[in-house]
Protein backbone atom coordinates (compact mmCIF):
# COMPACT_ATOMS: atom_id res chain seq x y z
CA UNK A 1 0.00 0.00 0.00
CA UNK A 2 3.00 2.64 1.31
CA UNK A 3 4.80 1.34 -2.11
CA UNK A 4 1.12 2.07 -4.22
CA UNK A 5 1.36 5.49 -2.57
CA UNK A 6 4.91 6.47 -3.31
CA UNK A 7 4.44 5.26 -6.79
CA UNK A 8 1.50 7.64 -7.45
CA UNK A 9 3.53 10.39 -5.60
CA UNK A 10 6.27 10.06 -8.39
CA UNK A 11 4.24 9.93 -10.90
CA UNK A 12 2.15 13.12 -9.79
CA UNK A 13 5.45 14.49 -9.69
CA UNK A 14 6.41 13.47 -13.09
CA UNK A 15 3.48 14.44 -14.61
CA UNK A 16 4.11 17.87 -12.71
CA UNK A 17 7.85 18.70 -13.90
CA UNK A 18 6.55 17.47 -17.70
CA UNK A 19 3.21 19.76 -17.76
CA UNK A 20 5.55 22.65 -16.38
CA UNK A 21 8.19 22.35 -18.79
CA UNK A 22 5.59 21.12 -21.95
CA UNK A 23 2.47 23.37 -21.08
CA UNK A 24 4.19 25.89 -19.68
CA UNK A 25 7.94 26.49 -20.67
CA UNK A 26 7.56 25.13 -24.05
CA UNK A 27 3.74 25.81 -25.29
CA UNK A 28 3.67 28.90 -23.06
CA UNK A 29 -0.07 29.15 -24.37
CA UNK A 30 -1.59 32.37 -22.54
CA UNK A 31 1.99 33.88 -21.75
CA UNK A 32 3.24 36.95 -23.56
CA UNK A 33 5.42 35.97 -26.71
CA UNK A 34 7.00 37.30 -29.82
CA UNK A 35 5.33 40.45 -31.47
CA UNK A 36 3.72 41.31 -34.59
CA UNK A 37 5.78 39.66 -37.41
CA UNK A 38 5.64 42.35 -39.68
CA UNK A 39 6.66 44.94 -37.91
CA UNK A 40 10.22 44.99 -38.79
CA UNK A 41 10.88 45.37 -35.03
CA UNK A 42 12.71 42.73 -32.44
CA UNK A 43 13.23 42.62 -28.68
CA UNK A 44 16.39 41.88 -27.13
CA UNK A 45 16.28 40.82 -23.22
CA UNK A 46 18.22 39.66 -21.07
CA UNK A 47 18.02 37.51 -17.37
CA UNK A 48 19.75 36.74 -14.35
CA UNK A 49 21.19 41.08 -13.72
CA UNK A 50 22.43 43.27 -12.99
CA UNK A 51 25.74 41.62 -12.58
CA UNK A 52 29.38 42.35 -13.49
CA UNK A 53 28.55 42.73 -17.07
CA UNK A 54 26.42 44.96 -17.01
CA UNK A 55 28.77 48.07 -17.85
CA UNK A 56 30.18 46.52 -20.89
CA UNK A 57 26.13 45.61 -22.04
CA UNK A 58 24.85 49.10 -21.46
CA UNK A 59 28.30 50.45 -23.63
CA UNK A 60 27.37 48.06 -26.37
CA UNK A 61 23.77 49.23 -26.17
CA UNK A 62 24.42 52.99 -25.87
CA UNK A 63 27.29 52.39 -29.14
CA UNK A 64 24.54 50.92 -31.40
CA UNK A 65 21.37 53.35 -30.10
CA UNK A 66 19.32 50.17 -28.79
CA UNK A 67 17.15 50.30 -25.64
CA UNK A 68 16.70 46.78 -24.34
CA UNK A 69 14.82 44.91 -21.87
CA UNK A 70 16.50 43.69 -18.35
CA UNK A 71 14.50 41.17 -16.23
CA UNK A 72 16.07 41.25 -12.51
CA UNK A 73 16.17 39.28 -9.49
CA UNK A 74 15.86 40.66 -6.35
CA UNK A 75 19.26 39.27 -4.98
CA UNK A 76 20.92 40.56 -7.76
CA UNK A 77 19.31 43.87 -7.39
CA UNK A 78 20.38 44.00 -3.52
CA UNK A 79 23.77 43.35 -4.10
CA UNK A 80 24.06 45.87 -7.44
CA UNK A 81 21.79 48.71 -6.32
CA UNK A 82 24.07 50.88 -8.32
CA UNK A 83 24.10 48.89 -11.78
CA UNK A 84 20.13 48.84 -11.53
CA UNK A 85 19.89 52.46 -11.17
CA UNK A 86 22.27 52.50 -14.44
CA UNK A 87 20.17 50.63 -16.13
CA UNK A 88 17.05 52.51 -15.28
CA UNK A 89 18.94 55.82 -16.05
CA UNK A 90 20.21 54.79 -19.60
CA UNK A 91 16.15 54.14 -20.40
CA UNK A 92 15.91 50.82 -20.66
CA UNK A 93 13.12 48.94 -19.48
CA UNK A 94 13.25 46.76 -15.96
CA UNK A 95 10.61 43.76 -15.29
CA UNK A 96 11.47 40.78 -12.77
CA UNK A 97 12.95 37.87 -12.98
CA UNK A 98 12.37 36.56 -9.16
CA UNK A 99 12.96 37.31 -6.13
CA UNK A 100 14.45 34.08 -6.20
CA UNK A 101 16.25 32.36 -9.16
CA UNK A 102 14.48 28.99 -8.29
CA UNK A 103 12.52 27.21 -10.72
CA UNK A 104 8.14 27.54 -9.86
CA UNK A 105 7.79 23.61 -9.05
CA UNK A 106 10.80 23.85 -6.16
CA UNK A 107 8.96 26.90 -4.35
CA UNK A 108 5.64 26.05 -1.96
CA UNK A 109 2.56 28.37 -3.06
CA UNK A 110 3.50 30.67 -0.42
CA UNK A 111 7.05 31.17 -1.58
CA UNK A 112 6.05 31.52 -4.99
CA UNK A 113 3.25 33.93 -4.35
CA UNK A 114 6.13 36.13 -2.98
CA UNK A 115 8.38 34.93 -5.64
CA UNK A 116 5.96 36.23 -8.64
CA UNK A 117 4.65 39.54 -6.26
CA UNK A 118 8.44 40.79 -6.28
CA UNK A 119 9.02 43.39 -9.01
CA UNK A 120 11.80 46.32 -8.53
CA UNK A 121 9.19 48.59 -9.78
CA UNK A 122 6.16 47.83 -7.95
CA UNK A 123 5.39 50.82 -6.72
CA UNK A 124 5.25 52.09 -10.08
CA UNK A 125 1.90 51.93 -12.49
CA UNK A 126 1.81 48.80 -14.64
CA UNK A 127 2.48 46.36 -17.13
CA UNK A 128 4.45 44.70 -14.63
CA UNK A 129 5.98 41.66 -16.69
CA UNK A 130 7.66 38.67 -14.96
CA UNK A 131 9.74 36.29 -16.22
CA UNK A 132 9.56 32.82 -14.40
CA UNK A 133 13.03 31.07 -13.63
CA UNK A 134 14.31 29.21 -16.54
CA UNK A 135 10.67 29.93 -18.19
CA UNK A 136 9.30 26.73 -15.94
CA UNK A 137 5.83 27.47 -14.25
CA UNK A 138 2.70 25.83 -13.79
CA UNK A 139 -1.34 26.56 -13.67
CA UNK A 140 -0.45 28.13 -10.23
CA UNK A 141 2.05 30.47 -11.51
CA UNK A 142 -0.40 31.63 -13.78
CA UNK A 143 -3.24 32.12 -11.35
CA UNK A 144 -1.00 33.81 -9.22
CA UNK A 145 0.66 36.47 -11.48
CA UNK A 146 -3.40 37.02 -12.07
CA UNK A 147 -3.53 38.09 -8.35
CA UNK A 148 -0.69 39.84 -8.26
CA UNK A 149 -1.12 41.43 -11.32
CA UNK A 150 1.46 40.25 -13.23
CA UNK A 151 2.04 39.48 -17.16
CA UNK A 152 4.10 36.25 -18.00
CA UNK A 153 6.71 37.04 -20.36
CA UNK A 154 8.68 33.83 -22.59
CA UNK A 155 10.50 34.65 -25.49
CA UNK A 156 11.06 32.90 -29.01
CA UNK A 157 15.01 32.84 -29.79
CA UNK A 158 17.72 31.96 -27.43
CA UNK A 159 21.21 33.85 -27.81
CA UNK A 160 22.42 30.74 -26.22
CA UNK A 161 25.32 32.49 -24.47
CA UNK A 162 25.24 29.46 -21.63
CA UNK A 163 26.93 27.08 -24.19
CA UNK A 164 30.54 27.73 -24.48
CA UNK A 165 30.07 28.27 -27.73
CA UNK A 166 32.00 31.73 -29.70
CA UNK A 167 30.40 35.15 -30.18
CA UNK A 168 30.48 35.32 -33.78
CA UNK A 169 28.97 31.48 -33.68
CA UNK A 170 26.19 32.23 -31.63
CA UNK A 171 25.76 35.54 -33.19
CA UNK A 172 25.41 33.82 -36.56
CA UNK A 173 22.88 30.70 -35.09
CA UNK A 174 20.45 33.74 -33.58
CA UNK A 175 20.15 35.83 -36.62
CA UNK A 176 19.24 32.92 -38.52
CA UNK A 177 15.74 32.57 -36.25
CA UNK A 178 15.18 35.99 -35.67
CA UNK A 179 12.53 37.33 -37.54
CA UNK A 180 10.32 40.55 -37.29
CA UNK A 181 8.76 40.68 -33.78
CA UNK A 182 11.16 38.32 -31.95
CA UNK A 183 12.02 38.30 -28.54
CA UNK A 184 15.35 37.61 -27.96
CA UNK A 185 16.82 35.70 -24.37
CA UNK A 186 20.46 36.44 -23.75
CA UNK A 187 22.08 36.79 -20.09
CA UNK A 188 23.23 39.61 -18.16
CA UNK A 189 26.74 37.55 -16.50
CA UNK A 190 28.58 35.77 -19.37
CA UNK A 191 31.40 36.71 -20.65
CA UNK A 192 31.02 36.25 -24.31
CA UNK A 193 27.46 38.01 -23.93
CA UNK A 194 28.89 41.82 -24.70
CA UNK A 195 30.48 40.45 -27.93
CA UNK A 196 28.06 38.21 -29.06
CA UNK A 197 25.11 41.17 -28.39
CA UNK A 198 27.63 43.62 -30.86
CA UNK A 199 27.40 41.13 -33.76
CA UNK A 200 23.57 40.42 -33.09
CA UNK A 201 23.22 44.05 -32.90
CA UNK A 202 25.08 44.77 -36.47
CA UNK A 203 23.43 41.68 -37.65
CA UNK A 204 20.38 42.68 -36.95
CA UNK A 205 20.64 46.86 -38.45
CA UNK A 206 22.13 44.80 -41.64
CA UNK A 207 18.58 42.66 -41.94
CA UNK A 208 16.83 45.84 -41.51
CA UNK A 209 15.46 44.71 -38.09
CA UNK A 210 15.05 47.25 -35.26
CA UNK A 211 15.88 46.34 -31.58
CA UNK A 212 13.35 48.21 -28.98
CA UNK A 213 11.90 47.33 -25.85
CA UNK A 214 9.41 45.00 -25.05
CA UNK A 215 6.68 47.78 -24.27
CA UNK A 216 7.74 49.33 -27.94
CA UNK A 217 7.50 45.85 -29.53
CA UNK A 218 4.85 44.81 -28.20
CA UNK A 219 4.59 41.51 -26.75
CA UNK A 220 1.27 38.96 -28.10
CA UNK A 221 -0.57 36.39 -26.30
CA UNK A 222 0.53 32.95 -27.40
CA UNK A 223 -2.15 31.40 -29.43
CA UNK A 224 -3.12 27.77 -30.18
CA UNK A 225 -1.15 27.48 -33.57
CA UNK A 226 1.63 29.38 -32.02
CA UNK A 227 2.40 27.35 -28.74
CA UNK A 228 2.41 23.85 -31.23
CA UNK A 229 5.28 25.58 -33.16
CA UNK A 230 6.82 26.56 -29.93
CA UNK A 231 6.58 22.94 -29.00
CA UNK A 232 7.72 21.99 -31.94
CA UNK A 233 10.60 24.10 -32.27
CA UNK A 234 11.55 22.97 -28.22
CA UNK A 235 11.78 19.33 -28.31
CA UNK A 236 12.10 18.46 -32.51
CA UNK A 237 15.06 20.91 -33.05
ZN1 LIG B 1 17.40 33.21 -15.21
Amino acid sequence: MRQRGVALGAAALAGAVLGADVLGRAVGWGALGPGPRESGRVAVTFDDGPSERTPELLAVLARHGVKATFFVTEPACRACPDLLRALLDAGHQIEAHGRWHTHALLLPPWREWAQVRWHPRAQEGGPHLYRPPYGGHSPLTRLLARLTRRQIALWDIEGRDWTGQGAATLAGQTLERTRGGSVILLHDGPAVTPALLDALLSGLGARGLRAVTLNELPMRRIGFRQGLGRLRASYGG
